[in-house]
Order: structure tokens, then C-alpha cells, then sequence
């Protein structure tokens, strides 16, 4: 679909392509939550978003997620936090984001830890290209991060991330990620979330289990400063 047509129609073609993936796997498309990832794109275009009803957003950068969830604060909205993250910003992403998606190792878990904060969601982001270093967990630490998130006060785990890796039908990877997810459900069976799927590959994400999609220039258009 062309990024040149209007928002509402970018936003309503995007809906009906997940609806029709929902149906193909014999899912609800109402069980789904669509992300819309507004990363390098103004608060203006959030508003915008809001305006059509949108109320889960996206961002991988803390500084911007940061600003534009100030600039936004009047909205009801939930900032869903999908980059890398380092240590030492957890703290300060605790204060806006509804949820984390990119937990991927013990200083991590560590970081966001709060007794007396509202728990904030976290999902475990896998690694699924074998070639760590980009983020992302080996998926054979999953249940013992896992261990570590549900022994954690203040963060409540919900599930499981990953990005399908380049140079890979995403179908085939999505399938280990529900793999994992069955993984850590057999210690958490509430943490029944899959974060996966975005753009070029959320139909596959569906059928393989993802609850939670992370859509970004299919709906936003292409990214500013990107050219
Ligand atoms: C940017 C981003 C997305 C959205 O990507 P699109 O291809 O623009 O849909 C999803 N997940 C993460 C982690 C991202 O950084």
C-alpha cells in the first residue's frame, strides 16, 4: 500500500489486513493489540493517531518516547517501550511506559525493579537470528530470566518479544518464538503475551501466535528523518 494515502486510510488498511490474518489463523481479530510505533515522527502525528482512536504507541529511543509522552500527557494514553535499553534509563522509562518489550538480560531486570511503583509489564525479548549482540535474550535463557522478572518487585512479566532476523522467512522464525513462549508459560502461565510481527511481516506473526503487533511506516508513513 502506498505511504502516500491519508493516515485514517493507512491506519484502516493496516486493521483490516491484521482482521483478515486473524480470521486466516482462526483468531479473534479482538484479541489482538495493535501497536502503532510512531519512532523519529512528531507528537503531532500521536495526536493525530489518538484522534482516530489509537491508544497503544510505540517508541524505541528513551529521549523521544520520553518527550513525546510529555507532550501528549493530557491523552490517555499507554507507551509501549521496544528498543534497546540500557541500564541506568529504566528508571526514568518506568515513569511513562505502560509496558517494556525489550527485556533481555539480568542488570536489565535488575534496573527496573520497584517495591512500591504500580507494576509495569514487561515481555522478554528473544534473540532469533543466533547472532546475538542486537538485543534480544539466547532462547535458552528464557525460563531463567523469566525466573528472575517473576522474582523482581514492580515488573509483572506478560509474555515474550522478538523481531524476526533478516535473510529468514519471518513464519519460520515466529515458530520458535512461540516455541519459547510455550517455554516460559509452563513457569508463568499468565505471561501468555507474543510481541512479534510488524510491518512487512505481522500476517506471519499471527499466525504464529503474536498477540501484540508493532506497526510502524505501514501506518505512520515513511520516517522523516530517513529519507
Ligand atoms: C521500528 C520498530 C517496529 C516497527 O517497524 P515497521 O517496520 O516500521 O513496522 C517494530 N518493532 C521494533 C522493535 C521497532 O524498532
Amino acid at each position: 500500500m502506498s505511504t502516500d494515502a491519508p493516515l485514517p486510510e493507512r491506519l484502516a488498511t493496516v486493521d483490516a489486513g491484521i482482521a483478515d490474518a486473524a480470521r486466516a489463523a482462526g483468531r479473534d481479530p479482538g484479541e489482538l493489540t495493535r501497536i502503532v510505533v510512531t519512532k523519529f515522527h512528531p507528537a503531532s502525528l500521536v495526536r493525530e493517531l489518538a484522534a482516530l482512536g489509537v491508544r497503544d504507541l510505540g517508541e524505541n529511543r528513551h529521549q523521544e518516547a520520553q518527550a513525546k509522552a510529555a507532550e501528549t500527557a493530557d491523552l490517555d494514553l499507554a507507551w509501549h517501550f521496544v528498543g534497546q535499553l540500557q541500564s541506568n534509563k529504566a528508571r526514568a522509562v518506568r515513569r511513562y511506559a505502560h509496558a517494556v518489550h525489550s527485556v533481555d538480560r539480568d542488570s536489565l531486570i535488575d534496573a527496573l525493579a520497584a517495591p512500591d511503583a504500580p507494576e509495569l509489564d514487561v515481555f522478554l525479548e528473544i534473540d532469533l537470528s543466533g547472532q546475538p549482540g542486537r538485543g534480544g535474550a539466547d532462547p535458552a535463557d528464557a525460563e531463567r530470566l523469566a525466573e528472575r522478572v517473576l522474582g523482581t518487585p514492580g515488573i509483572r512479566l506478560v509474555g515474550v518479544m522478538a523481531v524476526a532476523p533478516l535473510g529468514e522467512e519471518p513464519r519460520a522464525a515466529f515458530a520458535r518464538l512461540r516455541a519459547v513462549s510455550e517455554r516460559v508459560r509452563t513457569l508463568a502461565p499468565e505471561a501468555d503475551r507474543i510481541s512479534a510481527g510488524m510491518s512487512g511481516d505481522y500476517a506471519d506473526a499471527i499466525l504464529e501466535g503474536a498477540t501484540h503487533l508493532r506497526i510502524g511506516t505501514a501506518i505512520t508513513g515513511k520516517r522523516p528523518d530517513r529519507g
